[in-house]
């Protein structure tokens, strides 16, 4: 295993060199085994005598660093924020030549903690965990999650809870604030820098074009576009959609009040400190173009407005083409048709109407056998009628499509998890680990690698009990 230190050597002046505070009595709690192995690292690391998992060891050829960003937060410009409580400890250069950073995220203050402790609690730390890797087995871009440890050091959030660290993985950390941060305070030599550095490391097949900077940017809109599209089809609501947790690079970013919706609700909100309902589930769209409009105004030194306006004109042709590829396979259309939209909106209108689930619904009416006239589905709906009407019109689309049920069920089935991280398993997940078992941990971590499998543990797969229903998540993590 080596490391290297790109950001470190490359980009001076966007970060400042700090050493992780050691966790009091950290130890580690559970890891990522087949990430470690994807990363090809020797099971000797996971030890109870290694410190790297706590911040209180480096490993060779590490130099740990907090990085500078700025960022809009809830619409307003908030100046600078940094890495308050993560740092870059290196990036790994794997066997096949990519590299990834290595990010220990509750490592201590550092210049950029502001009125913060520079430390995450082990319930924020194992949420992330969770989600990073119930996304990343989704097959929707996102860092990972390598190691948790914990620690018996008080942190105090609404109650005190206690320290953990979480080592993130991911092939950059590079956010859409990075490059505002130099933008507004007039550096734009830096915000050139920090741009060579991106298509340097990440777009190295664009280097050497003249248009590279064009290239690049409309790269980061489609991929932020595909990412929100991904996240709306499986009901994932990301919280804190603020520039500084938006990656350069389309992944999913900084896990904070997220939520898996549980019942169908257009206008959730995952965050109860988010008042106005800015980063509603249904706003996620809207919010993902705003911020990109950010980010062009701060690449307005490189790109010129006619250039920045065709990069942004490609976000919503995008969105809308993933996302209605991603419902049509959904459910089960398997030929484009003009009248799908309508299937569609009808369908989610009911839902909305009788709060449906939304993973099982989906999930059940992956059963439809399209000769049969009852559908799998009937009996979870109040208004039957309406339901009825839905589901003829439904089975006379999918006789259009000539495919058997079995060719569509499987398509249905690869969209439609039996399985994503609702509220109440993360929290069952949380309350084994903060008593140092990670047995719910472990099997949920498990199952959450197979998402689309019938195997699932149906324990797993229920809505949730009344309890996991009133779950508030708030910011504080
Ligand atoms: P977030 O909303 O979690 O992405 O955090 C926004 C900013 O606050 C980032 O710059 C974080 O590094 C910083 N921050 C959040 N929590 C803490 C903390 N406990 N200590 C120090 N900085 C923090
Ligand atoms: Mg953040």
């Amino acid at each position: 295993m080596s490391f290297i230190t790109s950001w470190f050597d490359e980009l001076a002046d966007c970060y400042s060199p700090v050493m992780p505070t050691p966790l009091t009595g950290g130890r580690l709690l559970y890891h990522n085994i087949p990430l470690a192995e994807e990363l090809e690292l020797a099971p000797a690391l996971f030890d109870a005598s290694q410190g790297v998992w706590h911040g209180a060891q480096l490993l060779p050829g590490m130099r740990p660093l907090a990085q500078v960003y700025s960022g809009h937060q809830f619409g307003v410009w908030a100046g600078q924020l940094g890495d308050g409580r993560g740092l870059l400890l290196g990036e790994q250069r794997l066997a096949d030549g990519r590299k990834v950073d290595w990010h220990l995220k509750g490592a201590g203050l550092t210049p950029y903690s502001r009125m913060g402790d520079g430390r995450a609690v082990i319930r924020s730390s194992v949420r992330e965990f969770l989600a990073s890797e119930a996304l990343h087995h989704l097959g929707i871009p996102t860092t990972r999650a390598l190691a948790i440890a914990i620690s018996d050091e008080p942190v105090y959030r609404e109650t005190t809870e206690r320290g953990a660290t979480l080592m993130r993985i991911a092939e950059s950390h590079l956010r859409f604030g990075h490059f505002e941060h130099f933008f507004y305070a007039k550096q734009q030599d830096k915000v050139q820098q920090l741009a060579d550095y991106a298509i340097r490391h990440h777009w190295p097949q664009w280097q050497d074009e003249e248009d590279r900077y064009l290239l690049w940017f409309s790269d980061i809109v489609l991929r932020t576009a595909r990412l929100i599209a991904s996240w709306q089809s499986v009901g994932f609501a990301h919280g804190v959609m603020n520039t500084d947790n938006m990656s350069i690079l389309g992944l999913t970013l900084d896990y904070g009040p997220f939520g898996f919706m549980d019942d169908y609700q257009p206008d959730f909100i995952c965050n109860h400190s988010d008042h106005q309902g800015r980063y509603a589930f249904d706003n996620q769209p809207v919010v993902g173009l705003w911020n990109l409009n950010r980010l062009a105004h701060s690449l307005s030194g490189l790109l010129t407005t006619e250039q920045l306006k065709q990069a942004l004109a490609g976000y919503e042709p995008e969105l809308m083409r993933v996302w209605g590829e991603k419902m049509r396979a959904k459910l089960g259309l398997l030929t484009p048709d003009a009248n799908d939209n309508a299937i569609l909106t009808e369908l989610l209108g009911l839902m909305a109407q009788e709060r449906s689930d939304y993973t099982l619904t989906f999930r059940l009416l992956s059963d439809t056998e399209q000769h049969s006239t009852r559908s799998p589905l009937r009996d979870e709906f109040i208004d039957r009628e309406a339901f009825d009407a839905w589901y003829q019109r439904y089975r006379v689309r999918l006789l259009q499509d000539e495919a058997t049920d079995e060719q569509r069920q499987q398509v249905m089935q690869a969209a439609n998890p039996a399985l994503v991280l609702r509220n109440y398993l993360a929290q069952q997940a949380i309350e084994g680990a903060e008593l140092g078992d990670t047995t719910a941990l472990a099997r949920l971590h498990q199952a959450l690698q197979t998402p689309y499998s019938h195997e699932t543990a149906s324990d797993l797969r229920q809505r949730p009990p009344e309890w996991g229903k009133t779950l508030e998540v708030s910011c504080s993590s």
